[in-house]
């Protein structure tokens, strides 16, 4: 098939399961069930995740999916950003949403980071010079009064990679590189009350094969093959592992990462605890939106 059909579908797939993720993310809700529900809508629908779903609160602007024991609850007045992918023989569509948990303090600034998408997407268009995007964003977000974040990114997406060249930045970084017919970005503005800036967090249970060595301890080697086979290059969780390998996966995890096999991302809180919205979709440079 050919990749466009692929990335087409995988779109589809998202799309269904982004919209599904904003009925399930109710008060009361645990973080776990929204994650694992969402990839179970996944692969009923004929997809694979591009990588774990990641359910991110509040100040929290990226990259937290649940660990196996998580018990956080959803409560009333928080800031959900839900953030999934779905790939098709390796072509991913990458999307987020940002919900509000039974209140609307937030409209604005949910609005903010959705009309700087809607504004930057016209551009995402052969031949458009990337500094565009980035400044489109930077300027929506500071118009309704609030921050974009600087040091979180969209970005091209290729088979089985997540995050490649080039950087489609939440302000304007100057980049006159032209965008081609068939690339693949993903856009993403992230508005905030604090200052525009993420820090790393803890770690957060996320990781991704760097470098696929070999390994001595026995143990370790399967759970690589079956990382290698099932995910490739791209992200995968402790909670995954778990339910293939059982706890004592943990533990060999940490020695894959101590062996520089395997890396672990760190959950991305803002830097002055700012509240954070999120929107994103995925483009087909001469397309348009497969999200
Ligand atoms: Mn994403
Ligand atoms: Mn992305």
């Amino acid at each position: 098939m050919d990749f466009k059909e692929n990335l087409i579908k995988a779109g589809k797939i998202v799309r269904e399961a982004r919209e599904y993720a904003k009925e399930i993310a109710n008060e009361k809700a645990k973080y776990i069930e929204v994650a694992e529900k969402v990839e179970k809508k996944i692969s009923d629908l004929g997809g694979k995740c591009a990588f774990p779903v990641d359910v991110s609160v509040n100040h929290i602007a990226a990259h937290d999916t649940p660990l196996y024991n998580d018990e956080r609850v959803l409560v009333k007045g928080d800031l959900v950003k839900v953030d999934l992918g779905v790939h098709v023989d390796g072509y991913i569509a990458d999307t987020a949403v940002t919900v509000e948990i039974g209140t609307n303090n937030y409209k604005k600034l949910i609005g903010a980071a959705e009309k700087a998408l809607n504004m930057a997407v016209k551009l995402a268009v052969p031949n458009s010079e990337i500094f565009e995007i980035g400044k489109v964003i930077q300027e929506e977000i500071t118009s309704s009064g609030f921050t974009p974040i600087k040091n979180l990114s969209g970005h091209g997406l290729k088979q089985y990679q997540v995050h490649t060249e080039p950087a489609i930045t939440n302000y304007n970084n100057n980049d006159k590189t032209k965008l081609k017919e068939d690339m693949i970005i993903a856009i993403e503005p992230f508005a905030t009350t604090g200052q525009g800036l993420v820090t790393e967090g803890k770690n957060s249970g996320i990781y991704e094969l760097v470098n696929l060595k070999n390994t001595r301890n026995f143990e370790a080697r399967k759970i690589l093959k079956f990382v290698s086979e099932n995910y490739n290059t791209l992200p995968f969780c402790n909670r995954w592992i778990i339910k293939e390998f059982g706890l004592k996966s943990q533990f060999l995890l940490k020695q894959l990462e101590n062996e520089k096999i395997i890396q672990q991302f760190a959950i991305l809180p803002e830097k002055a605890k700012g509240m954070v919205s999120q929107a994103e979709h995925t483009i087909l440079v001469g397309y348009g939106v497969v999200t």
